[in-house]
């Protein structure tokens, strides 16, 4: 099988901009070819993409996505959520363990690739508990799992409380060379709260989580990554004072990565409204100096990645009162527009949005998405100008909880190809 993607322009930062021609030979990319270049090879066989007024970037990752399945399958599963992921324009996501059961252990990482096998959207990548049953005792069974195909190893929706385990736990998984996704919160300041501590926290009566929740354990991980020398990597980094802890971090040469996901700059706790449960996840929407301290972080490459968080629930956990209510909102089909948003409001360039959603992901995970022959052909078009707005009613989710529904944006991913097959293609949405 021969395809041949033309007339887009073509961005690998750093290595490529221009138009160019992709041929793909069956999963692999097997030329980049400038529009004169003669194509080798017969005709007759080659299925032509004109990609005319598309951007063609590195497959995009989402390297924090909730599946929901084994176990809670009625908000997502495994094939939904990887239809739901290439409808987005990703390539690629990061499952993470939180399951029932939860991934701890090869039997469920194998599991989790096996349904990933048998489905048709984005590859899979399964992340593994840091401790059995992410209970914060002992550790999982991180080599089996590593074995078994997971590329990286947290106990997200919860953080690793004992910070001896998260030592031993970083001692491990550096040798092992697995990166440690970190879900920082200090439950003990967190108190019951259900959205930001601020102003408009008092104004609806709701208890609030300070940004200390958050910045405590990002400061205890930083302190043990730099004993260990692990790879720690900060989830959904939502505050100020944690992104001026991780600055600093990597300025002494500590090896930390961090994310944020597209609604901590796109949104604050004021628009928290009428207990609208669609607001609310963990961390919960900060102030409006933490989102501009966000958008800086990414301006000046501290915050490395955007990533979704995507957290599927059902209407019934989130029809609820407000501190009852799930924490948690989609993000795999809005989280390219969003992030366009910063493009086209001029902080960041196109060149870095790519790096933050396809190529920092990439090394983070060890994996080599460069555009270049003879690497997998994972790519992603993306129409820069198509203006639409959210409906919730047209995802491919099984979960509509989003905060977005109604908003106007720019941008979309027009087609998306993971190992050479369309698993996307806006023509037939
Ligand atoms: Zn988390």
């Amino acid at each position: 099988m021969r395809t041949l993607i033309k007339g887009a322009r073509v961005l690998d930062p750093g290595t490529l901009d221009g138009y160019k021609t992709i041929l793909i030979e069956d999963d692999t990319i097997a030329a980049v070819l400038d529009p004169s270049d003669p194509v080798p090879g017969a005709a007759c066989d080659l299925t032509v993409i004109d990609a005319q007024g598309l951007v063609l970037v590195p497959g995009l990752m989402d390297i924090h996505v909730h599946l929901r399945e084994p176990g809670h399958e009625y908000k997502e599963t495994i094939a939904t959520g990887m239809a739901a992921a290439a409808r987005g324009g990703f390539t690629a996501v990061c499952a993470m363990p939180n399951t029932v059961p939860v991934n701890d252990n090869a039997q469920v990482t194998a599991f989790v690739l096996e349904k990933a096998r048998g489905a048709k959207g984005a590859r899979v990548y399964p992340v593994g508990a840091v401790t059995r049953g992410s209970a914060g005792t002992h550790l999982a069974e991180i080599r089996d799992m590593r074995q078994a195909g997971i590329k990286a190893v947290s106990d997200d929706g919860r953080p690793v409380e004992n910070p001896q385990l998260m030592r031993r736990a970083l001692e491990y998984c550096h040798g092992l060379s697995l990166p440690v996704f970190v879900h920082a919160e200090e439950l003990s300041l967190v108190n019951g709260g259900a959205m930001n501590e601020g102003p408009a926290a008092t104004f609806w009566g709701i208890p609030g989580i300070p940004n200390a929740a958050e910045a405590v354990m990002v400061a205890r991980d930083i302190l043990l990554s730099r004993l260990t020398g692990a790879h720690v990597h900060f989830c959904h980094v939502s505050c100020e004072e944690s992104i001026d802890l991780i600055r600093n971090a990597k300025q002494r040469n500590i090896r930390v990565t961090c994310e944020t996901a597209p609604h901590y700059f796109t949104l604050t706790d004021e628009d928290v409204k009428g207990y609208d449960t669609r607001f609310k996840m963990n961390p919960p929407l900060r102030s409006h100096r933490d989102r501009q301290a966000v958008i800086q972080g990414l301006a000046d490459g501290t915050i490395d990645v955007i990533a979704s968080d995507h957290a599927p629930h059902s209407k019934e956990e989130k029809d609820l009162e407000f501190d009852r209510a799930a924490f948690g909102i989609v993000g795999l089909e809005t989280a390219l527009p969003l992030s366009l948003k910063l493009v086209q409001d001029g902080h960041l360039a196109l060149p870095d949005l790519v790096r933050k959603m396809a190529k920092h992901p990439a090394r983070i995970l060890g994996i080599n998405n460069d555009i270049i022959p003879g690497n997998k052909a994972d790519l992603t078009l993306i129409d820069l100008d198509e203006k639409w707005v959210v409906d919730p009613d047209r995802f491919v989710s099984k979960s509509r909880n989003t905060p977005f529904a109604g908003t106007a944006v720019q941008g979309r991913a027009a087609a998306t190809m993971v190992g050479g097959t369309l698993v996307y293609d806006r023509h037939h949405d």
